[in-house]
């Protein structure tokens, strides 16, 4: 998934598969968000379940897409 860095703004992407995996570990309460550090300026990101699940709705069933 593509998101904007809050603080430099620039994009960059989110593999599919932590998306998955942040998901489930949310879903099993482990986390609330997911904390992803920007490439560009090593800021972390908050990336909220709402967010992960607008990109993975799929999520707790087989994948449609082959990536
Ligand atoms: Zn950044």
């Amino acid at each position: 998934m593509q998101i904007r860095c809050y603080n430099c703004h620039k994009p960059f992407a989110i593999g599919k598969e932590a998306v998955s995996a942040a998901l489930e570990q949310i879903s099993g309460g482990e986390i609330h968000h997911l904390d992803v550090p920007c490439p560009h300026c090593r800021r972390v990101n908050r990336v909220s379940k709402d967010e992960l699940a607008r990109f993975a709705p799929a999520q707790g069933k087989q994948d449609k897409e082959a990536t």
